[in-house]
């Protein structure tokens, strides 16, 4: 019975013969595989987390909070503050990482019967949760240059006619940005097929040139903006998501919602965390400055670059790009394999993790020539 596998379990038809999420989790000397921030939490926000948590564990033995209303009070606050337009509890909706999120609004916009649709390659745990929650996938298109060409889009979305759209910007893995003028073409596109919920994923829009597209909720009352405190905020261990939208899409997922979904803990932690908005947000103009030298070394080293709007840049091209992520990891540094033909990903580390990645790929830019 040891060799019993997953498909020879009842599993459902559609998980049969499909690998789960899996970044592989190595014990080298520089990762920089996940899109994680590299810098640890200050020490004067780590005693912070550390009292807050004590106060909650006086409590435990009650439920949390079901609505999080400090915790999406003070995310609207955050948004309000540094997104270009007005928030309130009401427009904010949070869950254990923005992944979850996905998964609320799947659940309750998608299903069973219906579909979704990402311009890829995007990220890929929309497809997965997609899948997860019996919701049809559909794979929309990108130009060569990693562009989403808005007419094709809007063609792509008129055809299909989704239920659920989702645009990420910046996007990832390519890490460039899509334009407001493209989300409200693709916004009015999928509203005329079939009124259908278009999620802005803004995973990494701290680490932006532009800015948010908060303020295009207005008079949008299908969008959606999903943010998450695990890149900017350097918390991706908390698992805190949010997301801002009409009030009546954050009664809707409430329908699906676990009751107590987000533990007392994790309350108390973000909550610390947000008390310290502006030294996390200090970090995040290192990595952007960080993020600018790799684009502009791996240039000049002689890769092609994506344009990165994220704390991550894509860059190849390879004959195998399998190949060249090996060949770096020999030499201690782990980047991402994204399964885009012909390139890589590297997440933006510390000034030192970046030079050792930097020397790996020159030296492996002279092997190859
Ligand atoms: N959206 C995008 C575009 C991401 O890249 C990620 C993480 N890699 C997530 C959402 C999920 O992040 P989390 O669940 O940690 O909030």
């Amino acid at each position: 019975m040891s060799d019993l596998r997953i498909d020879d379990l009842p599993v459902r038809d559609e998980l049969r013969g499909k690998s789960p999420y899996g970044a592989p989790q190595l014990d080298v000397p520089v990762r920089l595989n996940t899109n994680e921030n590299p810098y640890p939490l200050p020490e004067a926000l780590v005693e912070r987390i550390a009292e807050r948590v004590r106060e909650a564990a006086r409590h435990l033995n009650r439920y949390p909070d079901r609505d999080a209303v400090e915790l999406r009070t003070r995310l609207a606050e955050y948004l309000t503050r540094t997104g270009g337009h007005e928030v309130t509890l009401t427009n904010v909706w949070a869950a254990n990482g923005s992944n979850e999120v996905i998964q609320q609004l799947l659940q309750t916009f998608g299903g069973p019967g219906r579909t979704a649709i990402g311009f890829e390659p995007s990220y890929s745990m929309h497809g997965l949760i997609a899948r997860g929650t019996g919701t049809g996938w559909i794979s929309g298109p990108r130009n060569d240059d990693f562009t989403i060409d808005p007419e094709a889009a809007a063609r792509a979305i008129a055809e299909n006619a989704p239920d659920v759209v989702f645009i990420t910007t910046p996007n990832n893995p390519t890490g460039n940005a899509v334009s407001a003028e493209t989300v409200v073409a693709l916004y009015d596109a999928a509203q005329a097929a079939k009124p259908s919920i278009v999620v802005v994923d803004e995973a990494y829009v701290e680490f932006s040139h532009g800015a948010s597209l908060l303020p295009l909720l207005a008079g949008r009352p299908h969008l959606v903006v999903s943010r998450t405190m695990s890149k900017a905020f350097g918390a991706a261990g908390l698992r805190l998501g949010y997301l801002a939208a009409h009030p009546a899409v954050v009664d809707a997922v409430q329908l699906v919602r676990l009751p107590y979904h987000l533990s007392a803990v994790t309350q108390a932690t973000a909550l610390a965390a947000l008390e310290h908005t502006d030294t996390l947000l200090g970090y995040v103009s290192r990595l952007k400055a960080e993020r600018d030298r790799l684009v502009d070394e791996l240039r000049a080293i002689g890769f092609d670059v994506t344009e990165s709007d994220a704390n991550f840049v894509q860059f190849g091209r390879f004959a195998d790009a399998h190949e060249a992520w090996r060949k770096i990891l020999d030499r201690g540094v782990l980047v991402r394999d994204n399964g885009v033909p012909g390139w890589l990903r590297v997440t933006a580390g510390t000034p030192a993790e970046n030079d050792a990645f930097l020397d790996a790929v020159r030296a492996l830019k002279k092997e190859q020539l």
